[in-house]
């Protein structure tokens, strides 16, 4: 039998856009997580993230749209580690997506498997005040970290979308070749700052630090969410002094205010650093993210002119 010509590529066409699924719906907690699952997912996915890049991930309005947006997600892509147990499971249970629910396949905690910094020894009490009681949970902020999870979250999207599967593979492998190539560049960079000391306000530059070779000797707040007292801010000024340190990594969400005030009674300055994917012009993605943090320290840098 002869198929009409027309009637063959209306078919065709059927075929195609049918062959065609539609994206999987993603709601990440983050905008590192997002931009990740994008590198990977390409147009297979449609990612959106809770938390905007400016906003302190720790503390988040777990309001009644982000819950409609996870009724309908196909996958949770969330940090872990307890970033987000203020907000994220009020906003698990209001979905009643029971996919997404921990264990599921459609909940992806993506701390799985990392090297994760700052474990602690003993058991923490959030009530002392601090907010990492399972560890650093601020991990995507080393590229290294970012590498380990686009696989994390191939392999899921792979199980998924096991049609789709050879895709995600490329669409992963051209994301981490981009990297590890920026990485290098990265690194060369940053060599000279090997060793150095420098003040942080939160816990959250240690991965970025472990990877540069920085060594951050104190910090503004006393615990992971606790303002500092006088009495520590003075220690810090004499510290500042007496190890010669002349930078102050400040992330773009906390109060500007204490790492100001530092600044102006020592010869230290202050760099602020976009803590997450959109949190300062041109950081948009994932890579570009890292090009806006390695620039800014470049430029902040003491010359060493005068020795
Ligand atoms: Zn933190």
């Amino acid at each position: 039998m002869k198929i009409h010509p027309i009637i063959l590529a209306i078919f065709s066409v059927a075929v195609a856009v049918q062959g065609h699924a539609d994206p999987l719906r993603v709601v990440s907690t983050t905008t590192d997580l997002a931009a990740l699952t994008e590198a990977v997912g390409g147009d297979l996915v449609d990612v959106q993230a809770i938390a905007r890049g400016t906003q302190d991930p720790h503390f988040v309005d777990a309001r009644p749209s982000f819950m409609r947006r996870m009724r309908g997600a196909d996958l949770l892509v969330y940090n872990g580690l307890e970033l987000e147990i203020g907000w994220l499971p009020l906003l698990v249970d209001g979905s009643r997506n029971r996919q997404l629910q921990a264990g599921e396949s459609g909940a992806l905690n993506a701390s799985t498997g990392l090297p994760i910094l700052e474990i602690p020894t003993m058991e923490l009490d959030r009530s002392h005040g601090d907010i990492h009681p399972e560890g650093n949970p601020h991990y995507t902020l080393s590229p290294l970290q970012g590498r380990q999870i686009a696989g994390t979250i191939a392999t899921r999207l792979q199980h998924l979308r096991p049609d789709d599967a050879a895709q995600i593979d490329r669409q992963c492998e051209q994301f981490v070749a981009r990297l590890d190539s920026q990485i290098s560049q990265w690194e060369q960079l940053a060599e000279p700052w090997r060793g150095m000391k420098v003040i942080a306000h939160h816990k959250q530059w240690e991965y970025l630090a472990d990877w540069l070779g920085l060594e951050i000797v104190a910090y503004i707040e006393e615990k992971p969410g606790i303002p500092p007292t006088p009495r520590h801010v003075r220690d810090l000024v004499r510290l500042i002094e007496t190890q010669e340190i002349s930078l102050i990594l400040r992330s773009t969400f906390v109060d500007a205010r204490p790492a100001q005030r530092l600044a102006e009674r020592t010869m230290a300055r202050v760099v602020e650093l976009p803590a997450a994917v959109g949190a300062a012009d041109g950081s948009n993605d994932y890579i570009s993210l890292f090009h806006v943090i390695l620039r800014r320290l470049e430029t902040s840098m003491p010359t060493t002119e005068g020795g």
